[in-house]
């Protein structure tokens, strides 16, 4: 999936690495070169990832972290410029669904939620890496929106705004730390293959006909599909792009 890019000697930072997408780009990561820190809520699955790449020959640091927690979230970041001296790269990825809701109906909670992950969290994470990246003058963050960050659908008011917001700390961010050396994009993934979704694809075949009609390429996308969209936005292929939300999804936001 990635033949092309290399990182030798750089450091990437992945939230969310222990599943779906984080954990395809902490591996895509690992093998273009990089040293790899797998920030995850399960600490678990974190460390058992990190050690399965460390056994395979690369260099990884697995960690428990709730980015809904900037205390533990700085710790992360600063954890791992203290292990492999610099933070080069960063995929904010962290984030949780919320299940369908009525927008008269929403609860608070889930609201919150949402919220404290999904937007609150990529705006910890990024805080603390920009403050080692401007240090070093360069660095590139990725930030995970959504579709749900471009379009409307019904039932998704708190999802669709949390990453709507991550779009606008991108783009806020992306403009203040262009003279300083930091590039800072979005993705914005259409529906893809994680455990995210396994429910929707065991359970739900009305929805998930939908969705199929709705993404014209007419499949899922792969975890993977996204690491490489990720690797390259952090590439010097990439050296001229800040401040987008790119689409990754199959067509979905086309029409
Ligand atoms: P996933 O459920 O497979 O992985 C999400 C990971 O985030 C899990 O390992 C989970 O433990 C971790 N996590 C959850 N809360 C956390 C917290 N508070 N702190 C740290 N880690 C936490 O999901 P995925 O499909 O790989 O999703 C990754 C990102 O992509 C999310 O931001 C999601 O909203 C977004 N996204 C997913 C899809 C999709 O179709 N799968 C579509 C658009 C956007």
């Amino acid at each position: 999936m990635n033949p092309t890019y290399r990182f030798d000697g750089q450091v990437a930072l992945v939230t969310g690495a222990a599943s779906g997408m984080g954990l395809a780009t902490a591996r895509a990561f690992a093998e273009a070169g990089a040293a790899v820190v797998l920030a995850d809520l399960n600490e678990t699955a974190a460390q058992q990832e990190a050690d399965a790449l460390i056994r395979a020959g690369h260099r990884a640091l697995g960690i428990g972290c709730d980015v809904t927690d900037e205390a533990q979230t700085a710790a992360a970041v600063d954890l791992c410029v203290d292990r492999f001296g610099r933070l080069d790269m960063a995929f904010n990825n962290a984030g949780v669904q919320a299940p369908p809701q009525d927008a008269a109906e929403e609860n608070a909670e889930s609201f919150d939620l949402v919220s404290a992950v999904n937007l609150r969290g990529v705006w910890a994470a990024m805080k603390h890496e920009l403050r080692h990246m401007r240090r070093q003058g360069s660095g590139a963050i990725v930030n995970c929106s959504s579709l749900g960050g471009l379009v409307g659908l019904p039932e998704r008011a708190a999802y669709h705004a949390s990453k709507h917001g991550v779009i606008g700390l991108t783009k806020s961010a992306a403009v203040e730390y262009a003279p300083k050396g930091v590039r800072i994009n979005a993705v914005c993934p259409g529906v893809i293959d994680t455990p995210m979704v396994a429910d929707m694809v065991a359970n739900q075949a009305e929805a998930m006909a939908e969705i199929l009609k709705q993404q014209p390429i007419g499949r899922l996308g792969r975890a993977e599909e996204m690491a490489a969209a990720v690797l390259w936005l952090c590439s010097p292929g990439a050296s001229f792009v800040t401040g987008i939300a790119l689409p990754v999804d199959g067509g979905f936001t086309a029409h």
